[in-house]
């Protein structure tokens, strides 16, 4: 057999639009599956043509996932970057061939509910499809029926139905993608398994085979389930669980007799019937059932067959027993099948991870290592696209940050982490999630210093980033303000208590605390600090030490990466220069990692996990803790966006006057050590006027009311400054910094959509997030945050809408569980807007 993949056409120049690259890097894609060969396509279309695609099995059908995948392609997902892979690989799909054979069958999907909470879940689905852009449409048992005919009418409740989905023959569009990336120069090499990744001075330089070496500067992992395999020869822990998933196909059923022939295959829509955990597509005149429906199947890797034997590795046996209940289902979905019997089924293996997304990026400890992996066929060629953006272009155009391999703490890549969150996923996959649900187990994992504390008062915990993070404490109960709290919805009374609402109002009105732990703490020091920080962000940095700036990390399109408070803490002990950083999370420490001079003027620590921070915020805050130091707090002494070391009682603390709920305090932060001392010192100081602990629930009340923007949430890297409102924090004139060539020309005039404030007519009616806007009737945005806001007594939500609907006093309407709400675009901030309560 012929060990590579001949060039079948010459070498074709790169298209129009690419510049041609004089020095072309050596790329080397490990796996021919579909996300491999979506790669090799999108690579060679913007100019890297010397492209070697590595592949252990056959071409193209590998043996791997895909080669077996049903193909089914569902665009619609809570993740807006999600979604657009998906669409992105509808339409890309959708214009293929493979020798004048279809790649993509554009049938529809229908997803139908058989309880009433389905049928609340499918219409929330349809706002996030219309958020997301993806036309979709509710519908009544008689229209499903209309659609999909085997369907029992009695079974079902409504549909919500997806025109443009469809089903994608995997291998035929991978071999399509493959070929025009031969033509333009790569080489895909057959049965070459990959057995090592070749290194020096922190890079790749070569990925090594059964059948010799492959110099690379740049290796892309695509190996699918395989791929923590792969990366244990570069040194990196890929956090994907291989689990195996049944997929069964009927004997011929009659109904269906003569409806799919030749090339057809399937005419009626891709089915799914979550209740139950099951989906269904035709093959002519039989169904394929796919059934989320058994026990977690992990898969060990070496116990995977090798490929070029008699049964593709990825196909394991089927077993039966694990089939009965899902077969019994179908039937009770799909009577027609009672005519039929379960005639083939295999248990096929493909990845899950710990939160259900894929992994994108490059290893964090050797350059020029990258993955893209977990990845479904839904998604891969949205996910090549925006890998080859990353790799050629340097920077994604879709907003990552879900996705990238670089999200996870420590922690989150253990392997038990990892397994049970896998398999927990895969349980998962199918069911009504609530935004803020959180998974159970592994849990507690990250604790604060004040976590026995915090149980004593009856904090109700949800996780963030592995952290346990107190959203209210049952101890509040008792506080008089809980009375006056207005009630909310059912899905929005999930994981809330009117306890919230008291504690927002009590920092309002008194003090509180906040236990700002979870936030990400970095230390960055070293001569060449201020300039290396001044060059990464967009604000003012070179100001006296004791300074406090909120500043933005941005990319080199000017989108931001993320948002910082940067203080400057002066000379540490054996240190020159030190800054300690406010950041998002784990994507800023790789950010700024690799981003680090080379001559070693630089060091980037993360201090989180040593450190702890409470957020002591409220009126009274200076009364509680001018008598606990001798160190000078008040509004001359201490100024607003300063820092200050000082003592608290026994407590070393950094103070920093900032408040991200907009009213009078600090936040503290102490070691690790003194943390539980810092906590029962505040509370007894406290409680004389009136303390309360309050927890995130509150936290994002407040922050609304004050218009303060959550990175991740209400903006990403896709966002300039100025569409989101963050304009005030970039100094043009400061001199030259990443991503300021992309803003020139850029203002709040210029931009084309906005981030806004809207107020709810009804302030009852508290939305979540992800709900669409619409402006004179049509779809215009999204909803990123919401909530109820305690102290103005209405309902807020931020939104992005176009440049056209965005003024002060513009009608909207937010669709809320199909329900047209209205709102007004209003003039922020909510709450305080002259900053009188911060600034005194
Ligand atoms: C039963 C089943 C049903 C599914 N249904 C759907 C569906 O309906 N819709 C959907 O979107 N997704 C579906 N999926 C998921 C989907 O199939 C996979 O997520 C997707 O195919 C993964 O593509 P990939 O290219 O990453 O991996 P793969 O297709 O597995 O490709 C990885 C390649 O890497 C190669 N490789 C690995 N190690 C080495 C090595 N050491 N050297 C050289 N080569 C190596 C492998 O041989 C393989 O060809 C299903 C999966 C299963 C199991």
């Amino acid at each position: 057999m012929c060990n590579s993949y001949c060039r079948a056409q010459p070498p074709q120049p790169p298209p129009e639009g690419t510049d041609a690259l004089t020095v072309q890097p050596r790329v080397v894609i490990v796996g021919a599956g579909i996300v491999g060969c979506a790669l090799s396509d999108e690579l060679t279309a913007r100019g890297w043509t010397d492209v070697t695609v590595l592949e252990q099995g056959p071409l193209f059908a590998t043996g791997g996932s895909s080669s077996h995948a049903p193909g089914l392609v569902f665009q619609t997902n809570s993740s807006r970057t999600m979604t657009e892979f998906a669409s992105y690989t509808v339409r890309k799909y959708s214009a293929l061939t493979l020798d004048g054979q279809w790649c993509f069958q554009q049938l529809g999907g229908l997803e139908v509910a058989t309880t009433p909470e389905r049928l609340a879940e499918l219409t929330r689905k349809h706002g996030l499809a219309a958020s997301w852009g993806v036309p979709g449409a509710l519908l009544d048992p008689g229209q499903c029926v209309a659609l999909h005919p085997l369907l029992d009418r009695d079974r079902i409740l409504g549909g919500f139905h997806v025109p443009t989905d469809g089903l994608a023959k995997a291998v035929r569009a991978g071999e399509a993608q493959a070929r025009r990336a031969i033509g333009r120069g790569a080489r895909f090499m057959a049965h070459h398994t990959v057995t090592g990744i070749g290194s020096a001075n922190g890079r790749v330089t070569a990925v090594v085979t059964d059948q010799g070496s492959f110099p690379a500067d740049v290796v892309v992992s695509c190996a699918g389930f395989w791929g923590p395999r792969i990366g244990r020869m570069a040194g990196l822990a890929v956090p994907l669980v291989p689990l195996a998933h049944q997929y069964a196909r009927t004997s011929p059923v009659p109904a269906l007799a003569g409806c799919n022939t030749g090339e057809l295959e399937a005419s009626k829509p891709i089915l799914r019937h979550q209740d139950r955990d099951l989906y269904y597509r035709e093959h002519g005149d039989r169904i394929g059932i796919g059934s989320y429906a058994h026990r977690p199947m992990p898969v060990d890797l070496g116990e995977v067959p090798a490929p070029g034997g008699p049964v593709m590795p990825s196909m394991l046996p089927f077993t039966k027993e694990d089939f009965e209940q899902p077969w019994a289902d179908s039937q009770a979905l799909l009577p027609a099948l009672a005519r039929a019997r379960v005639d083939e089924g295999f248990n096929g293996i493909f990845s899950f991870t710990p939160d259900g997304f894929p992994l994108l990026g490059e290893a964090p400890e050797l350059r020029g290592f990258w993955v893209a992996e977990a990845v479904w066929v839904t998604h891969s060629a949205g996910v090549a696209r925006a890998m080859a953006q990353w790799l050629v272009e340097g920077t994604p155009r879709t907003d990552v940050h879900e996705c990238d391999l670089n999200r996870f703490e420590p922690g989150q890549l253990a392997p038990a982490y990892v397994h049970r969150r896998g398999c927990q996923n895969f349980v998962e996959v199918y069911d009504i999630i609530h935004p803020l649900q959180p998974m159970e187990d592994p849990r507690p994992l990250r604790v604060s210093p004040f976590h026995a504390r915090q149980r004593d008062l009856g904090a109700f915990f949800l996780e963030a980033s592995g952290w346990e993070r107190p959203h209210w404490y049952e101890a509040n109960q008792a506080l008089p303000e809980v009375a006056g709290i207005p009630g909310r919805g059912a899905w929005a009374s999930r994981y809330w208590s009117p306890i919230a609402g008291a504690e927002a109002l009590a920092t309002r009105e008194r003090v509180a605390m906040y236990d700002m732990t979870a936030l990400k703490r970095l230390e960055v020091t070293g001569p060449g600090a201020q300039a290396f920080l001044q060059y990464l962000t967009t604000n003012q940095l070179d100001k006296p030490v004791g300074s406090v700036t909120y500043t933005l990390l941005l990319d080199e399109t000017g989108g931001v990466r993320s948002d910082l408070t940067v203080a400057r803490l002066g000379p540490g002990r054996g240190c020159g220069e030190r800054w300690q950083l406010g950041a998002n999370g784990n994507l800023d420490l790789d950010w700024l990692i690799r981003r680090l001079p080379s001559d070693g003027s630089v060091q980037v620590r993360d201090t989180t996990a040593g450190t702890c921070c409470i957020g002591l915020w409220g009126p009274l805050a200076r009364d509680l803790v001018q008598p606990l130091t001798d160190a000078d707090f008040s509004h001359q002494g201490f100024g607003y966006f300063r820092a200050k070391q000082a003592y608290l009682g026994n407590v070393p603390v950094t103070a920093m006057r900032l408040s991200y709920v907009g009213e009078l305090g600090w936040e503290l932060y102490t070691t690790a050590d003194n943390g539980q001392k810092l906590w029962d010192t505040l509370w007894e100081a406290g409680q004389s006027l009136g303390i309360v602990a309050a927890g995130r629930s509150a936290f994002n009340s407040l922050r609304l009311e004050k218009g303060y923007r959550s990175w991740g949430t209400d903006l990403t890297a896709e966002h300039n400054p100025y569409e989101a409102g963050l304009g005030f924090a970039v100094r043009m004139d400061k001199g030259d910094f990443l991503g300021r060539d992309a803003l020139l020309g850029t203002t709040e005039e210029t931009v084309a959509r906005r981030l806004v404030c809207l107020l709810l007519d009804d302030p009852r009616a508290v939305v979540m997030g992800k709900e669409p806007v619409y402006a004179d009737g049509a779809p215009a945005g999204y909803v990123t945050s919401a909530a109820y806001g305690y102290s103005i007594g209405a309902s807020i939500a931020y939104a992005w809408l176009p440049r056209a609907a965005a003024d002060p006093g513009r009608r909207v309407e937010v669709e809320y569980f199909g329900e047209r709400l209205p709102a007004t675009v209003t003039q922020e901030p909510l709450f305080d807007p002259k900053m009188a309560r911060i600034r005194r």
